[in-house]
């Protein structure tokens, strides 16, 4: 039986990824972290039984562990909880469905640990890659990738040579102001922006495919799951989500992953990886479906894309900067202190006063993360 712990477990991924192992029954879960949502993580407990619970907040951990007095499952919390729960002995494979930088230490731990890794958490990928990548190859585990553009992507490159990868053509829906206007994007709403036209996800992702940020971290993950330069990478738009990404060999050759727009696929697929399962749902019909269109990025009205591009080809602890301005910037935005058109001016701002270092450590990297929330905080008074 395979041994799954999970990060995030109350959250989108997290409760699809226990969907999955409901439904085939043959996955045991043996650890559970949440950040606050007590409620939701006492039902999963009871229904999964693993042996370890983290819960981020401590009160919210105290909370747990009386409600759940009569099972006997160790309750753990804070960053040394979320670390236990990675690096849990029972466990085979840790899902990383928990957002943000908070990801990368656990991350690190359990591959040291030899856990392989079902990776949804790509703030860790763009900001730790060059620690990551060569850290998996050391402790001999696989990094499966769960975000659907990159399971497109490696299920495409299953069985070929990777030298012969000539561009990843990541897919992007446009997001739901697809097509607008910097003028018309001056005035909207949270509630706007949380209306994805395809995908049903937690509410920072969904921000950040309103603003195309998500699609500047998703190539910036590519790049280090896939090792090919931020320039070999481009980004097609194709509004109905039907095309999850494609790649283009050297000889001219492309070739897609397609369905519909369902995470439990990837999660599944990263789960098994390389067997298929079942998975019950609806399949695509393409007489329905009818046509499949495509256009370019606009990174003029949505310039949280080009300044990934930018962040990427400097490289050094930009991608940090971009990724710590960004979790900061819609933080605000959510809580509705800033309009939307500042996230994007809040990542430039924070990129243009940052000092690279080059190569940085996890504690570079956590450093410059605190220094960015600093810089953001000061610009605000
Ligand atoms: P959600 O907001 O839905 O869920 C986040 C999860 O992380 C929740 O379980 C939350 O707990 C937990 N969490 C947050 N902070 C902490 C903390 N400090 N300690 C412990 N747990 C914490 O996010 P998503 O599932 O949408 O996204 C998760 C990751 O996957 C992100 O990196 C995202 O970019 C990526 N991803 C998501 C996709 C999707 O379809 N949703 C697609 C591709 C990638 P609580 O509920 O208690 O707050
Ligand atoms: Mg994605």
């Amino acid at each position: 039986m395979k041994k799954v712990a999970i990060l995030g477990s109350t959250g989108s991924i997290g409760t699809q990824t226990l969907e999955i192992a409901r439904t085939n029954g043959d996955l045991e879960i043996t650890a559970l972290a949440a950040g606050s949502n007590v409620e939701r993580l006492e039902a999963q407990i009871r229904e999964f039984r693993p042996s370890l619970a983290a819960v981020w907040a401590e009160e919210k951990a105290k909370e747990l562990k009386s409600r759940i007095r009569d099972l006997d499952v160790r309750v753990v919390t804070g960053m040394e909880g979320l670390i236990e729960v990675a690096e849990q002995p029972e466990s085979g494979i840790l899902v990383t469905a928990i957002v943000g930088m908070i990801g990368i230490r656990p991350t690190i731990a359990a591959m040291k640990a030899g856990k392989d890794i079902a990776l949804a958490n790509k703030e860790t990928l763009v900001t730790a890659g060059h620690i990551i990548m060569p850290l998996a190859e050391e402790c001999g585990v696989r990094i499966l990738p769960v975000d659907s553009e990159h399971s497109a992507i490696f299920q495409c490159l299953n069985g070929e040579n990777r030298c012969e990868l000539h561009k990843i053509l990541l897919t992007a829906s446009g997001g739901p102001f697809r097509g607008k206007k910097k003028e018309e994007l001056r005035e909207v709403q949270v509630e706007d922006a949380l209306k994805h036209p395809n995908w049903s996800m937690g509410r920072k992702i969904t921000i950040d495919s309103a603003t195309l940020v998500n699609k500047g971290l998703e190539m910036m993950e590519a790049r280090w799951l896939f090792g090919v330069e931020p320039q070999d990478i481009k980004i097609v738009v194709q509004p109905k989500s039907i095309i999850h990404s494609m790649v283009e060999f050297a000889d001219g050759a492309v070739i897609a992953q397609l369905g519909t727009p369902d995470m439990k696929l990837p999660i599944q697929y990263a789960l098994y990886y390389p067997q298929r399962r079942y998975l019950p749902g609806e399949r695509l019909d393409f007489w329905k479906l009818g046509q499949i269109t495509f256009e370019e990025p606009d990174m003029e009205n949505f310039p949280g894309l080009r300044l990934a591009f930018d962040a990427a080809a400097a490289g050094g602890s930009l991608p940090t900067v971009y990724n710590a301005a960004n979790e900061r910037a819609v933080a605000l935005f959510l809580d509705r202190k800033i309009r939307f058109l500042e996230i994007p001016e809040l990542i430039e701002r924070c990129m243009e006063e940052h000092k690279a270092v080059k190569a940085p450590s996890v504690e570079e990297i956590l450093q410059t993360e605190a220094e960015v929330y600093e810089r953001i905080e000061q610009m605000r008074h």
